[in-house]
């Protein structure tokens, strides 16, 4: 027993997923396809993507919002989560890799639950306030190039109902936020995201150690 998170060795994390991963074939085939491309290593963990599935169910999430669609693993997570007649919109840059995210929400039969956004996620995010869609979504996942984690968050904060919930992949980036010998844009990044939240009283706080660390702001009403 401790005070603090325990730590996982292979054992305790085979362990987690023999006794509590649920994963749909759907998402087992595309994680599968996903891991024979050079990328692989941007998808969600599946226990993660899990995770996120019953946060979409506890908050009884209509409308999701994500940013960084990859090969879709996570889309595909959030949309079969979400109800009938639930939408998610997913922004990436990527025609190639959504490309592959589209077959399989075919054949997962929820691709009439997601409206995919070709093109900078900064410029769908603006035109979908612009379109007065502010305080309209319940859930959003913000996981793309980290350098503009600050903007995603802003943004996605003005289209989040109150009470509504954004989710923040990688915060803690394999570690390198605590190795002062990485100075690298993209760790620069995500410690100044953290540290931004750290005192965001707009929100309500946790980061959760699943995956590379994703933490969870909800929008204080
Ligand atoms: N959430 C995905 C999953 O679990 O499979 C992984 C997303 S991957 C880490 C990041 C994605 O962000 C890539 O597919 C990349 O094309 C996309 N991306 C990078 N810059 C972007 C931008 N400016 N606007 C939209 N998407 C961007
Ligand atoms: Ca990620």
């Amino acid at each position: 027993m401790s005070t603090r998170t325990l730590a996982l060795t292979d054992e305790i994390y085979r362990y987690l997923l023999e006794m509590s991963l649920r994963e749909p074939e759907s998402m087992r085939r595309l994680r599968a396809e996903t891991a024979r491309m050079e990328w692989a290593r941007m998808q969600i963990a599946p226990e993660q993507a899990q995770f996120m599935a019953l946060l979409v169910e506890l908050m009884g999430a209509r409308r999701a919002l994500e940013i960084g669609t990859f090969t879709g693993y996570s889309a595909l997570a959030v949309a079969l989560a979400l109800p009938p007649e639930g939408r998610l919109i997913t922004c990436d840059i990527s025609e190639e890799w959504t490309a592959v995210a589209r077959r399989h929400w075919e054949d997962a039969g929820v691709a009439d639950k997601i409206d995919l956004r070709l093109g900078p996620a900064l410029e769908t995010l603006d035109a979908l306030i612009d379109g007065g869609e502010a305080g309209s979504f319940d859930f959003a996942f913000i996981d793309a190039d980290k350098e503009a984690y600050e903007e995603y968050y802003e943004r996605t904060l003005t289209l989040l109902r109150p009470g509504g919930l954004v989710t923040v992949d990688n915060v803690l980036w394999s570690g390198s936020v605590v190795d002062p010998s990485r100075q690298d844009a993209d760790t620069e990044a995500i410690r100044a995201f953290n540290a931004k939240l750290r005192t965001d009283g707009r929100v309500s706080l946790s980061l959760v150690p699943i995956g590379d660390g994703l933490t969870l702001a909800r929008k204080k009403g």
